[in-house]
């Protein structure tokens, strides 16, 4: 665990601390569609915060949801964390590096920097996650009604089959995807035209839609936003959302990408 979050920690105020913690659990709710509370009374120090939410993760995981399948999502946090033994505590102890620290504090930049890349998958999955799904938020407040109202092509409009992958989409983030769909209650359906995470609802992805899916506004709908939301915050987003709709998934352009469209977007919505 990074020795920087742990200073983060333990130099900040009684106010400041829970604030991380309701900050960490808030995203790990939203992450995961729970609804943990922060503890009556925090721990002293940030190893032993992360110990008192992985225990409390550690247990809601397993409680059956509406339609949801909990094995799915035991399963989709293990796949996320580092940590093999304890994969609750490794997923909140990242979770709380990537909300909290710079980039280049972060523990995957501060250690083994001269013998291997700055780089652990499962974190940028992690990370992806977290930017991913607040711009999938975004994209729905600008694009939901619309294309409930005007698609050309109702329901699929453009989930077409493949629309998921592209062929762009490593292997891991492919498994990612089905895990998160399972834990949703999703069964693959049988159309053989559109993508098999389409669903009656729409995509049952929020966390690991493919850039080319979380990002992809089709030309009637980016021609009614220059009517309804002209100016030069649209311009703005729809710059950074194409270059985040383009992007291979690497290292950091991808969230610097990310990063920009969510700031446009916030801008765009903020705006009118
Ligand atoms: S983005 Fe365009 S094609 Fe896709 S669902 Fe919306 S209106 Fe239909
Ligand atoms: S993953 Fe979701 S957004 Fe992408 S094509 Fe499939 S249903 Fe559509």
């Amino acid at each position: 665990m990074s020795p920087r979050m742990r200073e983060t920690y333990a130099t900040g105020t009684v106010a400041q601390r829970a604030e991380l913690a309701e900050t960490l659990l808030g995203e790990v709710n939203g992450l995961l569609s729970l609804t943990l509370a922060p503890p009556a009374k925090l721990a002293d120090d940030f190893d032993g915060l992360v110990d008192q939410l992985a225990v409390a993760l550690d247990r809601a995981i397993d409680e059956p949801g509406h339609g949801v399948d909990a094995g799915a999502t035991r399963r989709l946090v293990a796949a996320l964390s580092l940590d093999g033994q304890r994969p609750c505590r490794g997923l909140l102890a990242d979770l709380a590096e990537i909300l909290f620290l710079p980039r280049e504090q972060r523990s995957e930049y501060t250690t083994n920097r001269e013998i291997t890349p700055p780089y652990r998958v499962r974190k940028l999955l992690l990370e992806y996650a977290v930017f991913g799904r607040q711009i999938d938020e975004i994209v729905g407040v600008i694009s939901k009604a619309y294309c409930a109202q005007h698609c050309a092509n109702p329901p699929v409009g453009c989930c077409h089959i493949l629309g998921y992958d592209l062929g762009l989409v490593p292997e891991v983030m492919l498994e990612l995807q089905r895990l998160e769909a399972l834990r949703r209650g999703w069964q693959p359906n049988s159309d053989d035209q559109k993508c098999r995470y389409h669903t009656a609802t729409g995509c049952v992805l929020a966390l690991f839609k493919s850039p080319a899916c979380v990002g992809y506004l089709c030309e009637p709908l980016v021609a009614r936003l220059r009517v309804e939301r002209p100016g030069p915050e649209l311009d703005h987003f729809l710059r950074a959302l194409s270059v985040f709709n383009n992007c291979d998934l690497d290292r950091r352009k991808v969230f610097r990408a990310m990063r920009a469209t969510i700031e446009s977007g916030r801008a765009l919505i903020a705006g009118g």
